[in-house]
């Protein structure tokens, strides 16, 4: 990022208290630890700290100016740097994310939904590669700062750019949305996550769809077809719609999906050509995430040659079903990352795929933040771990209690499910009691930390 303070200052909106407005500035930092010589740094409040007691520090490490919503005087020496004074910092850096997204013209593609963001966004970015040199979301920064930091790291060189979006309440899409200015979008799905703050599934497909309000009208959103109510709420926006899914009303469709322990195959038709797609590891649920990427790239002009051989490539992000050898020579799938209802019903048909006979063994913690569904959410990934079977259901946590409780009721051998409190009684139990040709996942919400199990079954 190149910029003059005084454009800076201008693009924010704030007014220069310090410093010579021909200032050159290079980068953006928010911690001033790693502030680094040409930033300007942005004196944020977080829940612990307030940025504006650590302006002298970023200065020190070579910041030539902060951006700060209150004046802060500064020890001698660093007089010459900048200072600009705005009413909300927070604001200023969506309002510079902003600005200076608009210096581009690029392939701009926005991605929600409410599971499987990360992974086609990943996806997305991984199929644009063929084609365009392209920026994306680094790991999971999809929110208010996240998104404005992804804008931040946007240069010449780039063609395309796939930011990631995530939301807990109405109005959030629609903020990053006016941020990023996509050029296009995708709505992976629409399921009951954060229901706690939305109330009904109805407000959270109208959420997703808040997407479509700063998307270039010239452009298109992907959106899942299988799913009514966001098919509806789309309804409602002139932009182009892309329908993806099984559907017979989708454009690009889903006909056969095959998954086993090293590969998921996938049989569509996209933009009426019939394609084939091989993900290199297990996870059938994966087929809607790889069919938007795919529809969004060959209709931005990537050869579909070229998205198939970089799906076949393609390697999931760090925690997400990351196939492991455990010890006595298990096999563990680590999912940890997240969970809710929706990813953990996928996790345990991915477990099935992968252990194909072999000894299933679901260590399941808590899932969070799921409101007026949190009962009914464990006890439907419970009755999955019925119907599939596992040998071992090991539920962690509290709220885990219920999937246990429900895939009892559904039929589940009382002698295979077990329960822990925390994390420590539940790795002794997985230590001493598994046979060498067990297969492990390992789930749960975020907050739960269930890493600590992997590493310690870990080899
Ligand atoms: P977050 O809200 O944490 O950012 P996310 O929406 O980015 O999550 P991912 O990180 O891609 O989602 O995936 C989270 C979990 O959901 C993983 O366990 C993954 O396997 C599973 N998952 C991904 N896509 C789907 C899908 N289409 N259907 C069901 N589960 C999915
Ligand atoms: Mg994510």
């Amino acid at each position: 990022m190149y910029s003059r303070l005084l454009d800076i200052a201008r693009a924010i909106e704030g007014n220069i208290i310090q410093g010579r407005p021909d200032i050159e500035i290079t980068g953006v930092s928010l911690n001033s630890r790693r502030s680094g010589h040409g930033d300007v740094f942005f004196a944020l409040k977080g829940d612990r700290h307030d940025g504006h007691d650590f302006v002298p520090e970023a200065l020190r490490n070579g910041a030539l100016a902060a951006v700060v919503s209150r004046p802060v005087s500064l020890p001698q020496g660093l007089g010459e740097r900048g200072l600009i004074l705005v009413r909300d910092v927070k604001k200023a850096l969506q309002m510079l994310a902003r600005w200076h997204r608009q210096r581009f013209k690029l392939h701009l593609v926005g991605v929600t939904g409410s599971v499987g963001k990360t992974t086609t966004k990943d996806l997305t970015a991984t199929c644009l590669e063929a084609r365009f040199q392209t920026l994306k979301t680094e790991g999971n920064y999809n929110n208010e700062i996240g998104v404005p930091l992804t804008l931040l790291r946007l240069d010449h060189r780039y063609e395309a750019c796939v930011v990631e979006m995530a939301m807990r309440n109405l109005g959030e899409i629609e903020e990053l949305a006016s941020i990023a200015l996509p050029t296009c979008g995708i709505i992976v799905n629409v399921e009951p996550v954060h229901l706690e703050n939305l109330g009904s599934m109805e407000r959270i497909a109208q959420a997703k769809c808040e997407l479509f309000k700063y998307v270039d009208e010239r452009g298109f959103v992907a959106i899942n077809g299988d799913n009514p109510l966001l098919v509806e709420a789309a309804e409602k926006y002139a932009v182009k719609k892309v329908r993806f899914g099984w559907g017979a009303n989708c454009d690009d469709r889903l006909l056969d999906v095959n998954s086993s322990s090293e590969e998921t195959r996938i049989k569509a038709s996209l933009a009426g050509q019939a394609a084939e797609f091989c993900l290199p590891f297990p996870g059938s649920h994966l087929a809607y995430n790889v069919i938007a990427a795919a529809g969004v790239a060959v209709r931005l002009g990537v050869d579909l040659a070229d998205i198939q051989s970089k799906i076949r490539s393609f390697s999931p992000s760090s925690r997400r079903l990351n196939i492991k050898t455990g010890l006595g020579g298990i096999t563990i799938i680590d999912d940890c990352y997240n969970a809710n209802p929706v990813s953990m019903k996928a996790g345990l048909e991915v477990l099935s795929d992968v252990a194909a006979g072999r000894y299933r063994v679901a260590v399941l913690g808590d899932m969070y933040e799921l409101g007026s569904y949190e009962v009914q959410g464990h006890r439907e990934v419970g009755y999955k771990a019925a119907e599939l079977g596992v040998e071992r259901l090991v539920t962690v946590g509290e709220l885990a209690r219920h999937i246990g409780e429900a895939a009892k009721e559904a039929g589940l051998d009382k002698e295979r499910i077990l329960h822990f409190s925390d994390k420590e009684l539940a790795i002794a139990y997985l230590k001493s009691d598994l046979p060498a040709e067990a297969v492990v996942l390992i789930k749960a919400s975020r907050g739960m930390h269930m890493e600590d199990i992997v590493q310690e079954l870990e080899v």
